[in-house]
């Protein structure tokens, strides 16, 4: 296998800045397929600003972006038309899943799922509906189907999220802290979805805090600082005794 088939996610020198804030800063990323990559880094670094440019929940100022295949070199100065194309297309391989869960609040947890596989896949509701509960099934809430998000704790509601994410087959999921909303005991289930998840392959890039999650999981971990990746190591380096000085600060403040 070339190197180029093997790689889902490649990014190069993306930068994008909110008025004079400079949030990233030529940032350069490759992650294989399967792999599970978790991003960490100080509040305001630009962790979320970088995982949601690399669906175009942000557009970048510049840099280039290359997910399965699908190739968007310097987005901001593509014409309309081909820049809507790219974008749909790249949101077709990838899904995320967002620190505040973004369920619809009048539709129940089932209806949430297949949403997506009605509207945007044109499948048929029988066929989505039992898709729909296969996946409840597999985070854990096969007996919620029914249930409205406002009658769900917020891990329920964080696992309804996953399995929307699944129902529309992506090749990469985004998390953006998808625990960090959630109360500590809340947190365990959703993190132990996403632990299967990365068992069974699925390649995932994943802003969190989560020391364990990190340590247990994660093929490498990027910390980011000022807009940069300043460490790409293994977890094993990351919390060691010789991870930079500056990880190792930033680990001692998280505990
Ligand atoms: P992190 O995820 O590492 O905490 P963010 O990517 O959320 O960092 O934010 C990085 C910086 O960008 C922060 O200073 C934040 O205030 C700013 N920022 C993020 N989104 C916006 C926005 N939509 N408009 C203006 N500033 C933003």
């Amino acid at each position: 296998m070339n190197h180029s088939a093997q790689c889902t996610v490649r990014v190069r020198g993306l930068a994008k800045a909110f008025g004079a804030n400079q949030v990233l800063r030529s940032v350069d990323l490759e992650v294989a397929k399967g792999e599970v990559v978790v991003i960490m880094g100080p509040s305001g670094s630009g962790k979320t600003t970088f995982i949601r440019s690399l669906n175009l929940l942000e557009m970048p100022d510049r840099g280039s972006i290359e997910i399965c295949g699908i190739a968007l070199a310097e987005p901001a100065s593509l014409p309309g038309g081909e820049l809507r194309r790219k974008t749909l297309q790249i949101r077709q391989k990838t899904a995320m899943v967002f620190q505040s869960f973004n369920l619809f609040p009048h539709m129940t947890a089932l209806q949430n799922v297949i949403e997506g596989l009605i509207s945007v896949k044109g499948i048929a509701k029988s066929i989505a509906r039992e898709r729909g509960l296969a996946l409840l099934g597999k985070v854990g809430l096969s007996e919620k189907a029914d249930a409205y998000p406002g009658k769900l704790s917020g891990g329920q509601k964080q696992r309804v999220a996953i399995a929307r994410a699944l129902a529309m087959d992506p090749d990469v999921i985004l998390f953006d802290e998808p625990t960090s909303a959630l109360d500590p005991e809340l947190r365990d289930d959703v993190l132990g979805v996403m632990r299967e998840l990365a068992k069974e392959g699925m390649t995932m890039l994943v802003v969190t805090h989560e020391t364990r999650f990190a340590r247990d999981v994660a093929d490498r971990i990027i910390f980011m600082e000022g807009g940069h990746v300043i460490e790409d190591c293994t977890p094993g380096h990351f919390f060691s005794a010789n991870a930079s000085e500056r990880c190792k600060q930033f680990l001692g403040r998280l505990h």
